[in-house]
């Protein structure tokens, strides 16, 4: 094929993705005076890359079969608004050989690799065969055609258990399975069989040998279509759950100088293998000593900021350049290694519940200013939805320091700086993390996270002196404000003095735990603050999103949300949330009790049992809801009249939300 035809200068630039990477992609090609072109879901219509861009094109409904990966529609989404060049993100169809032909056909340049570059790459089994070819170390293995049982059960006895059955079209984790004896090879076989033909249309497996607790380490490349071709150092994403990666870095803690060149010149013969043009990653799996070949991405990843940090190129500017048909601006002598970056995945997703995907509309986004070594690349903002149709990676938050220990700590205190509301977060999980020794000391291996899971998700923490009299400030703060319409009101200012001296009780509890008491003195002379026998001096100054907090003449800056009776603070000692158990509210246990017909988890309702005015016996069916595919039925928790339902079928509802109504019978 002829490479002037495959690339070329353009400059208007269509990106088939959503979501931060379209965000990311967007932000450089307008920055190299490109215009740019977005493609949405009828769900994305208010998305953040769709305000980002010069022009934006329906594609169809919120499935993705419908709109981010139809084919047909993409290509007439870019001739419509003539765009020249296309650029796929990642996941999607960044990785389909045949959108890449299509792009060529309808005489767009494809920022990426050729089709058959990726058929060549793009199977492990087809890569496998290859590197082999080149000389590439692999993991101890069976990657041939044949698929029958027999030829599996050999093989896999021949690599000698535990081993790994995979999925030779696999990505994200899917159809791979950890085998660890015979007898559970067939099952597993069958079971990664069937989740790949669903995943990838595609069930051939492969068996390589499993690594007992091991490392993932990877090496961008990026190549051009002169034949140059470039290693950028190394990513290390050993921290993973269930294979996903959760937090990458560049360099990779774990390797020296040596290792550091072996594994880059072997991803360089990788790549060179296929004369690849453009980024892609060659992954690794290491015991800590030797790296073994498991896959090439050929596509730009999600981590890529990392390698970005540490060496100062952009790599969307330079995909986009090797797209325009230019050579790589450098040599492989001139690319540089600059201190340490940390990248943490942020989550719509709840860890305290099995990381069930959290949706809704997120009501407060408030992460940290980039700069000072933070960068944020964002793909939602305040006020935006997160739907259940795609994956729930809202944004990602980078570090770099001139050392590891460095850009660790800013991306944590980064994390912590954070709060994102209306939707469930890893935020909290992602900072367990990053503040957990072994992290801290890099001994960790990618079954780390599951072994750690009880710690890394521990509910919120017991609330210290600091917070309970934080607590109480954020009462008399928000109280302050509702009064501050008010005219004439006391509360106007806190020093407002009756005569003599007041008291005022306050108790807090963190979810069922224990009430903690605090009384606050106030009137005459200062405000002092009683928890058990101590008394501490008092004094608060709001400012926004918080307050500053003085306790015993030490300052410190508190953040602060309180939504009715719920708190949620943030204090040198991390986060918390914390309910104000008001003596005047009219608190009742119905408002918290276990017989309020809610979602216990979000989901969507998929049949209502029952209708308006039916008399119930205790346990009888009222709706079903289906939540991460599993359907639950909601039923009386006693007798009673159905007086309300407050859903239909279809409804995506959110956890929490009171979804019917039973009046108890007095009978
Ligand atoms: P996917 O394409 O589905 O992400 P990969 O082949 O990239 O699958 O593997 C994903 C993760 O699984 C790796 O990062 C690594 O942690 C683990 N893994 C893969 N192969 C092996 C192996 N042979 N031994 C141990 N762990 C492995």
């Amino acid at each position: 094929m002829d490479r002037s035809k495959l690339y070329r200068r353009f400059r208007t630039l269509l990106i088939a993705n959503r979501g931060e990477i379209a965000a990311r992609v967007i932000r450089t090609a307008r920055a190299m005076g490109l215009r740019t072109v977005a493609v949405y879901s009828e769900a994305d219509r208010d998305a953040m890359h769709v305000a980002l861009a010069d022009e934006a094109v329906l594609l169809g409904p919120a499935r993705a079969r419908d709109s981010y990966l139809n084919v047909d529609r993409l290509i007439e989404a870019a001739k419509k608004t003539g765009a020249e060049a296309v650029h796929p993100g990642y996941g999607f169809l960044s990785e389909n050989a045949e959108f890449a032909q299509a792009c060529y056909d309808a005489g767009l340049v494809f920022v990426g690799p050729t089709a058959d570059m990726m058929n060549a790459m793009g199977s492990k089994s087809g890569s496998k065969a290859l590197m082999e070819k080149a000389g590439v170390p692999l993991v101890p293995g069976y990657h041939g055609d044949a698929q029958d049982d027999a030829t599996l059960a050999k093989a896999a006895d021949k690599v000698g258990f535990p081993i790994l059955v995979k999925a030779s079209a696999g990505g994200g984790g899917r159809g791979m399975r950890i085998v660890r004896s015979a007898e559970e090879l067939a099952p597993a076989i069958v079971s990664a069989k069937r989740e790949a033909k669903a995943a990838f249309g595609d069930d051939r497996m492969l068996i390589e040998k499993y690594v007992d607790n091991p490392r993932h380490i990877e090496v961008q490349i990026v190549g051009d279509s002169h034949g140059n071709l470039l290693s950028l150092f190394e990513r290390e994403c050993t921290l993973q759950r269930r294979h996903q990666k959760v937090i990458e870095e560049a360099p990779s803690p774990t390797l020296n100088p040596a290792q550091r060149e072996t594994v880059c010149a072997a991803a360089r013969k990788a790549a060179g293998a296929v004369n690849y043009v453009g980024a892609g990653t060659i992954e690794f799996v290491s015991d800590g000593k030797d790296v073994f070949f498991i896959e090439m991405n050929t596509r730009l990843q999600v981590e890529h900021p990392v390698t970005e940090l540490i060496t100062g190129i952009d790599l969307v500017e330079w995909q986009l350049r090797v797209a325009f048909g230019e050579a790589l601006p450098l040599k492989q002598d001139e690319i540089r290694l600059n201190g340490h970056a940390v990248e943490a995945r942020v989550y719509a997703e709840n860890p305290t519940k099995n990381f069930m995907p959290s949706v809704g509309r997120i009501s407060t986004w408030r992460l940290p200013a980039e700069g000072g070594g933070l960068r944020i690349d964002a793909g939602y903002r305040e006020g935006d939805s997160v739907s259940p149709y795609y994956d729930a990676m809202l944004a990602k938050m980078i570090a770099w320091a001139p050392t590891r220990e460095v850009a660790i700590e800013r991306l944590n205190r980064g994390l912590e700086e954070s709060d994102v509301r209306g939707i469930v977060t890893n935020i909290p999980f992602l900072s367990a993390l990053m503040t957990h020794p072994k992290v801290r000391t890099n001994a960790i291996d990618t079954g780390f996270i599951e072994r750690e899971l009880a710690v890394l998700t521990q509910a919120s923490q017991v609330p210290g002196e600091l917070e309970l009299c934080a607590a109480v400030a954020a009462v008399i703060n928000g109280e302050q404000q509702a009064a501050q319409s008010e005219a004439n009101s006391p509360w106007q200012t806190f020093g407002w003095q009756p005569v003599g001296r007041r008291q005022r009780r306050f108790a807090f509890r963190v979810g069922h735990g224990p009430e903690q008491q605090v009384v606050l003195n106030y009137g005459s002379g200062p405000s002092t603050l009683v928890i058990g026998e101590r008394e501490l001096a008092f004094s608060i100054v709001a400012k926004d999103g918080g307050f500053d907090l003085t306790l015993d003449g030490v300052k410190s800056s508190v953040a602060a949300v309180i939504t009715g009776h719920e708190l949620y603070l943030r204090t040198r000692n991390g986060r918390f949330d914390l309910h104000w158990v008001d003596p005047f509210g009219g608190e009742t246990e119905e408002q918290t009790g276990a017989d309020k017909i809610a979602a216990p988890l979000p989901g969507t309702v998929v049949a209502v049992l029952a209708e308006e005015g039916a008399k119930l016996e205790k346990g009888a069916p009222i709706l079903t809801l289906e939540v991460m595919k599993m359907e639950q039925t909601l039923r009386a928790p006693y007798a009673g009249v159905l007086t309300s339902i407050k859903c239909k079928v279809g409804d995506i509802v959110q956890e929490g939300v009171e979804l019917a109504v039973v009046e108890p019978s007095n009978e």
